[in-house]
């Protein structure tokens, strides 16, 4: 197996969109698929020349979950050269903007604010949601798109959610490499987005993502092959790290509440102040991933007043 990466510099915090062509045996696969923006594009085009492919060498489309960053180029890719496209199967309806997942995503969204506290500030969100992780229309994959299950290509594909509720990473056991999205970023912590599941319950992302991290440590890992940022080399350090800071997090947060402070939304307040505003929905998402975690494991309570949570 080789792997010739794709890596796209993209002028924000997260330093650069990577996706990969890997070959193996006859077949060129692609793991994800980049923005839909020329540089990727002219990216994409530019390796398989380097190595002497074209577009219709590619012959399957693997996608390690669903937010646009990873997904871009599909459209542009299938149009020319039909070829599968896999996923998982959580990713498939908000990867074809199913309509009833859209709304039954807005309302989810709307009850949770409330009842974090946000008031009429979250209610105006919950309007903006297309934004944040972009389920616009003109993001949608036109094309069908297959499950992505147990041995695919000689990858095995593993659940990793916690980023988001789709993600899957693609383990070569051979030469131990793992493509695996957004699991871990070398130089940056990653959001674990809080998002309903299909039937509209509500994901426990951090918890999700702290298992995946610990998957991955047991796998024994040579080299993670990210979305963003550096490829890592031996990376259980860093993984450990990551599990470790997220526990150091957690305290932070626990000590919010100790002092006095009940509802999401103050918390969201207390620690980010002006950032509140601008981030809301990351914030969020951050602040909801913490109280769930704690309140699993037991380190608060929480208690419904006027249909805002208040914990304690
Ligand atoms: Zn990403």
């Amino acid at each position: 197996m080789d792997v010739f990466p794709i890596i796209v510099p993209f002028c924000n915090k997260l330093k650069s969109i990577n996706f990969y062509l890997v070959r193996y045996q006859d077949s060129l696969i692609l793991i994800d698929a980049g923005m839909d923006t020329e540089d990727c594009w002219h990216s994409l085009q530019e390796i398989l020349k380097e190595n002497h492919y074209t577009l219709t060498d590619i012959s399957a489309i693997l996608l390690t979950h669903h937010h646009t960053d990873h997904i871009g180029l599909v459209n542009r890719i299938v149009s020319a050269n039909p070829i599968p496209v896999y996923a998982h199967p959580r990713a498939i309806p908000i990867l074809q903007r199913d309509s009833e997942y859209i709304k039954m995503r807005e309302e989810f969204f709307r009850n949770l604010y409330r009842r974090m506290g946000c008031g009429k500030f979250g209610d105006r969100q919950v309007i903006d949601l297309h934004n944040p992780i972009l389920l616009t229309e003109d993001k949608k994959i036109e094309c069908e798109i297959q499950v992505a299950q147990d041995l695919l290509f000689d990858f095995d594909i593993l659940d990793i959610p916690g980023h988001a509720p789709d993600q899957i990473a693609f383990y070569n056991r051979k030469c131990k490499w793992l493509f695996s999205g957004d699991l871990l970023i070398a130089h940056m912590d990653i959001n674990a987005f809080i998002e309903p599941y299909l039937d509209g319950v509500r994901t426990n992302s951090l918890i999700q993502q702290k298992h995946s991290l610990e998957k991955c440590i047991s796998l024994n890992v040579e080299f993670i092959f990210s979305g963003h940022g550096d490829i890592l080399q031996n990376p259980v350090n860093i993984l450990k790290e990551r599990i470790i800071g997220l526990d150091e997090k957690a305290k932070i947060y626990l000590n919010i509440i100790k002092s006095g402070i009940s509802t999401g939304n103050d918390i969201a307040r207390l620690r980010f102040n002006e950032r509140y505003e601008k981030q809301f929905f990351n914030i969020m998402s951050e602040i909801i991933g913490y109280l769930d975690y704690l309140e699993i494991q037991g380190e608060i309570n929480k208690e419904m007043e006027n249909g805002i949570w208040q914990y304690y």
